[in-house]
């Protein structure tokens, strides 16, 4: 390689190399900053967590603060405890479906009731004739005359209600509320048969059937909620629901005095308050990581509840039913940091939030922080990518694609420099062809220049004899003579030189090889003869046809055999041929001469080299004859060539590429 191409090819590397550099740099800054955003995620989680630990420690308003034993068994708050063993607020209440009846025989408890269902079929009919037959005083009077006989509750409870309806379709309300209100206190844990406690149904009536007294409305509120821990969850939620609008009613209608509205928000709260533990009650059976645990000190959690769908930032690992690790309502506890003024941002990497659930690979967690006490020993914070190995592999391909660009960037710069480069060299070396050859014409020309001028200097003298003018006369003759020769060559030589591959191609006609060889020969033979030789000709009779130059075909054939003439020791017969060789068409003159060193068979096709022994030297030339041969030859397509001939001499050849079609050869001897 030459210096010129490395000097090129090195600065084009190394700019390669500092833009694949960069590249990679570039890729390395992307992730860096990914993770330093990571970890300043972390912080301020980190940050916003242990600030929720401590606001959660102190019981944060609105909020309800669960603590649990480990083992997940609720300790606080103390109504939240298992209801059944919190002392009932009113006197010991009848079991559900055993209630002592006030019927002591010994009959069975399914007895009793097919007994009770047998009455309230008939209760039923007996009061809607009476209504039908003979009004709602007679329904209402048949009714209460039936609540004085000895009934069961479940009985008892049903004439209740029957009553209260009656009478307020009687339009005698405070007679109904009196009769729901009895059903309430003396049978409260009677169902109907759809299973609704008739004590519940019975205050909601009551309190739905008249506007009442604010304070009234609330204290049915405050025992509807008292009698909860007994009724069925549905029933218990329905009600609640309709009680509290009632309520909410009643106060809105008169003006409460605020003790009473006081009361009933309170009660409202506590309310609220059971419909999260419901919901806690639900979800811890689901799993402890729904709900945000602030450590296990004391063996004991506290959850903050909440009763929406949350993020859950996971926290250490989260096995079985979930109650191993711990988790926090990450959403919750974010959107409480971010009010602070010291927490810019949680996390978001990516597109994505990366609050809630474990990352599914652990390649992609970019930060992480061991949480202090009092979040248990190992527990974690991590900080991980949406994708990161998404986001990897496109870092990838970016680099790669930089890589591809800048090696394709290099290859184009050298392939151009390379070229630029090859044609200066060209140019330089053609450049020096050029000068070689007005310096070797140059000096050609002056060598019959000097013999001329000097012979004519020395013709005048008169001193001269007669002889040595005429044979002066006769030198400088034929020193112009050589002047001549040399300077057609030279003109010759030029003229193919300057002409481009487009303007020789524009002279080429259709030419007969055979004939060209024959218009030779035929034209050199006098002059062989006059120096003893012969020339035999060799071709078809149409010769090979090929597109050329006859005229300069026909010059390069009289320069092989002059030459042949030339370096020849004796008289031969010189032989003067047009074939197609290998496909290609060719035209040959072969010798008997001295023939040529196989060091100096190439050589002698370069202008002016000739070579050889005196024999040469005395032999007019300049060495030019041969040079315009080969590039005769090339500028038909081919090349010239000698080699020696078998028994002594060489033979001259120009190929000239493959010939038109014609016909095949045969020899033909014409002498
Ligand atoms: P010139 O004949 O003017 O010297 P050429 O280019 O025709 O120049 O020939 C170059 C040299 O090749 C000659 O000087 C001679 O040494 C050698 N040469 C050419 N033709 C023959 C031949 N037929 N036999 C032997 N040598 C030859």
């Amino acid at each position: 390689m030459r210096w010129s191409t490395v000097a090129l090819l090195v600065p084009c590397a190394a700019l390669a190399a500092l833009g694949v550099r960069a590249l990679a740099e570039d890729a390395d800054r992307a992730l860096t900053r990914l993770r330093a955003q990571a970890e300043s995620a972390a912080d301020s989680v980190a940050l916003a967590l242990q600030g929720e630990v401590a606001a959660l420690a102190a019981g944060p308003p609105g909020s309800v603060v669960f603590r649990t034993r480990t083992d997940g068994v609720l300790v606080a708050p103390d109504w939240a405890l298992d209801r059944r063993a919190r002392p009932a607020s009113r006197p010991a209440p009848d079991a559900v479906t055993a209630a002592p009846s006030e019927d002591s025989s010994s009959r069975t408890s399914t007895e009793r009731d097919k007994d009770d269902a047998a009455l309230l079929d008939y209760y039923d009919r007996d009061l809607l004739r009476a209504e039908r037959v003979a009004g709602l005083d007679a329904a209402a009077l048949r009714a209460r005359e039936a609540l004085n006989r000895p009934n069961s509750p479940a009985v008892a409870a049903a004439l209740l209600t029957a009553l209260g309806a009656i009478d307020r379709r009687a339009g005698r309300l405070t007679e109904a509320r009196a009769a729901w209100r009895r059903l309430a206190e003396e049978h409260p844990t009677v169902r109907d048969d759809h299973g609704v406690l008739r004590a519940l149904a019975a205050r909601l009536m009551t309190l739905e059937s008249a506007p009442v007294a604010a304070s009234e409305a609330v204290t049915l509120y405050e025992d509807l909620l008292r009698d909860v821990p007994f009724a069925p969850e549905n029933a218990y939620a329905y009600l609640t629901i309709r009680v509290a609008a009632a309520a909410r009613t009643s106060l809105a209608a008169a003006e409460a005095d605020p003790a009473t509205v006081d009361r009933f928000q309170a009660l409202e709260r506590e309310a609220r308050a059971r419909w999260r533990e419901l919901n806690f009650r639900t979800l811890w059976r689901e799993g402890a990581a729904m709900w945000a645990a602030s450590g296990a000190a004391d063996g004991v959690r506290n959850f903050a509840v909440d009763d929406r769908p949350s993020w859950i930032l996971s926290l250490g690992p989260i096995t079985g039913d979930l109650r191993d690790g711990g988790a926090l309502e990450a959403d919750l506890l974010a959107a409480r940091a971010l009010t602070r003024p010291e927490v810019a941002a949680v996390i978001s990497i990516g597109l994505r939030p990366m609050v809630g659930g474990e990352p599914s690979d652990e390649r992609d967690v970019l930060a992480g922080r061991a949480l202090p006490a009092p979040w248990p020993e190992g527990w974690r914070l991590r900080v991980a990518g949406a994708d990161l190995e998404g986001f990897r592999a496109a870092e990838r391909r970016k680099f790669l694609l930089g890589l591809a660009l800048a090696i394709g960037a290099l290859l184009l710069a050298a392939a151009a420099g390379v070229t630029t480069i090859r044609a200066v060299d060209r140019e330089v070396l053609a450049a020096n062809d050029r000068e070689m050859f007005v310096a070797a014409t140059t000096h050609e020309l002056k060598t019959p220049l000097a013999a001329i001028k000097l012979l004519a200097e020395l013709t005048p003298d008169p001193q001269l004899p007669a002889d040595k003018r005429r044979e002066f006369a006769d030198r400088i003759g034929a020193e112009a003579d050589r002047l001549a020769r040399l300077v057609s060559a030279v003109l010759d030589f030029a003229r193919l030189e300057r002409a481009s591959a487009a303007e020789t191609r524009a002279r080429f006609r259709p030419v007969d090889l055979g004939q060209t060889a024959t218009e030779a020969a035929n034209a050199f033979r006098p002059v062989a003869a006059h120096h003893g030789f012969a020339v035999r000709l060799e071709t078809d009779e149409r010769g090979p046809l090929i597109r050329g130059d006859a005229e300069a075909l026909r010059g390069a054939l009289l320069n092989l055999l002059d030459n042949a003439v030339k370096y020849a020791a004796a008289p031969h017969e010189i032989l003067v041929r047009a074939t197609v060789v290998d496909g290609r068409a060719r035209l040959s003159v072969e010798d008997r001469g001295t023939g040529v060193a196989a060091a100096d068979r190439l050589r002698i096709f370069l202008p002016f080299v000739r070579v050889g022994d005196e024999l040469v030297r005395e032999r007019p030339g300049a060495g030019l004859g041969l040079a315009l041969v080969a590039k005769i030859a090339a500028a038909h397509g081919g090349s010239a060539a000698v080699a020696p001939r078998e028994g002594g001499g060489s033979v001259f050849v120009m190929d000239l590429g493959p010939p038109d079609a014609g016909p095949p050869t045969a020899e033909i001897v014409v002498s």
